[in-house]
C-alpha cells in the first residue's frame, strides 16, 4: 500500500505527541544552554528573561512585518529597538535603522546600500580585511559587487589601515571594519579605516554583529575599548546582532546609518506588478513579529545592570580561560583578544587541532573549527559569554586533558591519499549517491569532524566551498542514512 501524503497524517495529531517528537529530535542536538556549545548559541542563564523572551515571540507569532501600515505595533517595537541599539552605539534617537533577521541579512544590506548610492560605478568592489565574515563575500556574490579582502597584520590579526586605504580605487564604494572580527575577537582600528574611507569620500560600515551589545558593557566592566562606533568621524553604517550577546532568539539584528539618503538605498519598492505595492526595508517580505517581539522584551527584561553583569561575567571567563591557556604546553591563545571571543592555535605539530575538536566535543564541549586561510593559522573558535563563567574550570580541565591525548598520539599524516582521490574525480560529475558513497572512505562520522576538517583545511578554498556544497546537498539527501 502506498501512503496517499508522505509526511503528512491523514488526520491531524495532538500538540502533545507532537512536542514530544520535538524533544525527542532536538535531544540529539548540540545543548543550547549552559555555555559548553562556545559558538552558536548565547545564553544569559536567566529563566525569566528567556520566559519574557518566549511569551512576546508567541504574543506576535500571527503579526506580518510585511506591512507596517496594517501592523502599527511593528513600527512601534522596531523604533524602539533601534533607537536603545543607536542611543549605546553612538547615535540618538534621530539614527536611521533597519531591524534584519540576523548578521547576514544586515550586511547584506549594508553593502546594497552603498552599491546603491553609487549608480555611477559600473563594476562595484568593497574593500574588506581579510578576516572580514563570511557575509560580505556572500553579499559579493548575491548582490554582484567584487570583494577586496586585504592582509591582517599577522602577528595581531587586525587589518591595517594603510594597507586598506591603498587597496581603494575609483570602483570601490565600500569599506569595513570589524569590532571585533569574529575569528580572532580582535577589534580593527575602526578609526583610522574610516577617517581614511572619508579621505577618499568613501562610506565605512563597522561590522559589530557580534561586538556591538558585548563592548560597550566590557568597556564599563574595565576593559580596554577602541572607540568603534557611529561616534568615530566616518563610521557611515554599523551592524549589531541582538540574538548573539543581546541575548535574543534568533532573527535579531540591527543595521544602523548615518545618514536617512543611505538608508533609503537599503530599501527596496516595486509598484509595477499587479499585486499590492510592496515596499521593504528587509531582504524578506512577509515576516514573522516574533523575533522582533523577543528581542525587544529580552531587552527590557535584562536591561542595562544585566547587560552589564553579562558583560563583566564574560569578560571574567575570557580572562581566566586566556590565563589557564597559557599553562597547557602546546596550545595557544592567538593575537590579544580584545572582546569575549578567543581563538586557540596549536603550538606544537603534534596536537592536531581537528582531533582536539574531536575529542573536547567527546568531553562535553564544543569548539568550533577555524581553517587556515590567507596565511593566519588554523584555530578552534570559543565564544564566553554570561553563563561561561561558573564552566571555566571544567573549561580548562577539559583543554588540559583533550590536548594531552592529540599530543599522546603524534602528528596526524596529511589527508594525501584524500586529495589524489579528489583530484581523480570531478565533483561535479558525481551525484548525491556517489558522493555519499564517498563519504566514508574520509573517515567521516557524526562524532568525528577531524577528517574532513583536515580534508578541507588542505583544499585551496574554492575547491573546499565546492566540496562543503556538496557535502550540504547530501546531508539533506536520504543518502546518508
Ligand atoms: C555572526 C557574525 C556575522 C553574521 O551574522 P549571522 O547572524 O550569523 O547572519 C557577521 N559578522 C560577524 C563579526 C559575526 O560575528
Amino acid at each position: 500500500m502506498t501512503v496517499p501524503h508522505p509526511g503528512l497524517p491523514q488526520s491531524g495529531r495532538p500538540a502533545e505527541e507532537l512536542l514530544a517528537e520535538l524533544r525527542a529530535l532536538t535531544a540529539g542536538d548540540l545543548p543550547t544552554r549552559g555555555g559548553r556549545t562556545t559558538a552558536y548559541t548565547y545564553d544569559a542563564g536567566r529563566p525569566e528573561v528567556r520566559e519574557a523572551a518566549e511569551r512576546a515571540y508567541l504574543a506576535m507569532l500571527e503579526v506580518n512585518g510585511l506591512d507596517p501600515t496594517a501592523f502599527p505595533s511593528v513600527v512601534a517595537l522596531e523604533r524602539q529597538v533601534v533607537g536603545a541599539v543607536a542611543a549605546r552605539l553612538g547615535g540618538d534617537d534621530g539614527t536611521p535603522g533597519i531591524f534584519t533577521s540576523g548578521g547576514t541579512e544586515s550586511i547584506l544590506l549594508a553593502v546594497k546600500a552603498a552599491r546603491d548610492a553609487r549608480p555611477d560605478v559600473a563594476e562595484p568592489e568593497i574593500v574588506v580585511p581579510a578576516t572580514a565574515h563570511a557575509a560580505f563575500f556572500k553579499a559579493g556574490r548575491y548582490l554582484k559587487v567584487a570583494v577586496v579582502p586585504v592582509p591582517v597584520d599577522p602577528s595581531t590579526f587586525r587589518a591595517v589601515p594603510a594597507a586598506m586605504a591603498a587597496a581603494c580605487g575609483p570602483n570601490t564604494v565600500l569599506v569595513v571594519a570589524s569590532a571585533p572580527s569574529y575569528a580572532h575577537g580582535v577589534v580593527d582600528p575602526v578609526a583610522e579605516i574610516a577617517a581614511g574611507a572619508a579621505a577618499r569620500g568613501l562610506p565605512c560600515h563597522v561590522d559589530a554583529c557580534v561586538g556591538g551589545w558585548l563592548l560597550p558593557w566590557l568597556a564599563e566592566a574595565g576593559a580596554p575599548v577602541p572607540p568603534f562606533d557611529l561616534s568615530v568621524p566616518g563610521v557611515t553604517s554599523l551592524s549589531c546582532d541582538l540574538h548573539k550577546f543581546g541575548y535574543a532568539p534568533k532573527g535579531a539584528s540591527v543595521l544602523l546609518f548615518r545618514d536617512r539618503p543611505m538608508r533609503l538605498a537599503a530599501y527596496f519598492a516595486c509598484a509595477q506588478w499587479p499585486g499590492y505595492p510592496v515596499v521593504n526595508s528587509t531582504v524578506q517580505s512577509s515576516k514573522g513579529a516574533g523575533p522582533l517581539a523577543a528581542a525587544w522584551a529580552t531587552l527590557q527584561a535584562l536591561g542595562a545592570d544585566g547587560y552589564r553583569e553579562l558583560g563583566r561575567a564574560a569578560l571574567s571567563a575570557t580572562r581566566r580561560l586566556i590565563a589557564g591557556v597559557d599553562g597547557i604546553d602546546g596550545l595557544r591563545v592567538l593575537g590579544s583578544p580584545d572582546a569575549t571571543l578567543v581563538a586557540l592555535g596549536a603550538d606544537d605539530p603534534a596536537l592536531d587541532l581537528w582531533e582536539l575538536a574531536d575529542e573536547s566535543r567527546a568531553r562535553g564541549f564544543f569548539l568550533q573549527p577555524q581553517l587556515s586561510v590567507s596565511g593566519l593559522p588554523a584555530s578552534l573558535h570559543l565564544t564566553l559569554t554570561g553563563v561561561s563563567e561558573q564552566g571555566v574550570d571544567g573549561l580548562l580541565a577539559v583543554l588540559r586533558d583533550a590536548v594531552a591525548a592529540v599530543r599522546a598520539r603524534g602528528p596526524v599524516a596529511p589527508p594525501t591519499e584524500l586529495l589524489a582521490l579528489l583530484g581523480e574525480f570531478d565533483l561535479a560529475e558525481l551525484d548525491d549517491p556517489a558522493f555519499a558513497a564517498l563519504l566514508p572512505a574520509t573517515g567521516f562520522a557524526p562524532s568525528r569532524s577531524a577528517p574532513v576538517n583536515r580534508l578541507l583545511d588542505a583544499l585551496p578554498p574554492h575547491l573546499r566551498d565546492r566540496l562543503a556544497t556538496r557535502f550540504l546537498s547530501v546531508l539533506y539527501s536520504p543518502y546518508l542514512d
